[in-house]
């Protein structure tokens, strides 16, 4: 058990100078430890930051890379026309290449990774 009466508190008047430089010593590793602490602490809130701006940076991105392709994808539309009830046709590539070319049509399958 601790306490006053297992562990008496010396007064001022009684602290030798040993203990008052292990008092001194123990504040200083104390110190330390705390200025220590706080570089982590500081070094830790800048590499949050950093990457805080780097994951908006690639949010962006992602956000224009995904508008790009619901571009492409509105480009290659899909129709059907009046001649032929039963097939799909990509309405782009079927006007850049003056054929018939099936939906979905090989850009589409890119995009969808099964070209
Ligand atoms: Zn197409």
């Amino acid at each position: 058990m601790t306490g006053p009466s297992s562990n008496p508190r010396p007064h001022v008047d009684q602290l030798t100078d040993d203990m008052l430089d292990q008092l001194y010593a123990e504040r200083d590793t104390y110190r330390d430890a705390w200025h220590s602490a706080k570089d982590r602490v500081r070094k830790h809130n800048t590499r949050a930051e950093l990457a805080e701006a780097d994951r908006d940076g690639w949010r962006e991105r992602a956000q224009g890379y995904q508008a790009a392709i619901a571009r492409v994808r509105a480009l290659h539309e899909q129709y059907r026309f009046g001649g032929d009830e039963t097939t799909d046709y990509c309405a782009h590539c079927n006007q850049i290449s003056g054929g018939w070319v099936p939906y979905p049509c090989p850009t589409l399958r890119a995009l969808d990774g099964t070209a």
